[in-house]
């Protein structure tokens, strides 16, 4: 699917602040060892001081989880069936009390759609994971929606029928009336269909 180009200057920013933070600091790391590597490490040996580089330039992507936090993709399609799941999760609660904690099992509804692409591939992706007990959305995504989700957002939406009047937009999830070309909250350009007429591009 082509995007209109101000939601792929988006992406590319998305991918880059996700990013940045690893990179910044590898390079940080990296000239600190260059430069002061024999003051951090007065090792003789040669062995030990590389896997103490190693280590310390390993840092970055452990605490950012670069480049697994990149992990998403822009999709959209047609939904063939949704699939919701519930399971029971228990999960160790550490208490204020001398008792020390307790064991808390309570069950998650998770929600997938499998959808059809306009390629004709059929592709699986999870929307929404979330306690039974909580207010969800389980009846949003119904089989035969249109729905689109783009890099690095955390909505999937539903593109408008013919009969609606209304379209969200897929990277604030504002509402907005369905004429309009852009979205009123965030500038972004709405996203109406699989196939993208340039016309009504907001170019930004
Ligand atoms: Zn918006």
């Amino acid at each position: 699917m082509k995007l209109p180009k101000d939601l792929e200057k988006r992406v590319r920013q998305t991918i880059w602040q996700k990013s940045k933070t690893c990179v910044l600091w590898f390079t940080g790391l990296l000239l600190l060892i260059i430069f002061f590597g024999d003051v951090v490490f007065p090792t003789k040996y040669v062995g030990m001081k590389i896997v103490g580089y190693i280590l310390v330039l390993a840092l970055p992507f452990i605490f950012t989880k670069f480049p697994f936090n990149l992990i998403d993709e822009t999709y959209c399609g047609t939904i063939e069936h949704v699939e919701i799941k519930t399971s029971t999760v228990n999960e160790f609660l550490a208490t204020r009390f001398r008792e020390g904690g307790a064991t808390y099992a309570y069950k998650i509804n998770t929600l997938y759609l499998h959808i059809i692409t306009p390629e004709g591939e059929c592709i699986r992706r999870k929307v929404f994971s979330g306690q039974t007990d909580q207010g969800q959305f389980l009846d949003t995504y119904h089989a035969g929606d249109k729905v689109f989700h783009l890099y690095g957002t955390k909505t999937v939406v539903l593109l408008p029928t013919e009969a609606d009047e209304h379209v969200a937009c897929a990277v604030c999830g504002s509402v907005n009336e369905k004429e309009n070309d852009v979205c009123r909250e965030c500038g972004c350009t709405l996203v109406k269909d699989f196939i993208w007429s340039e016309e009504n591009e907001n170019n930004v």
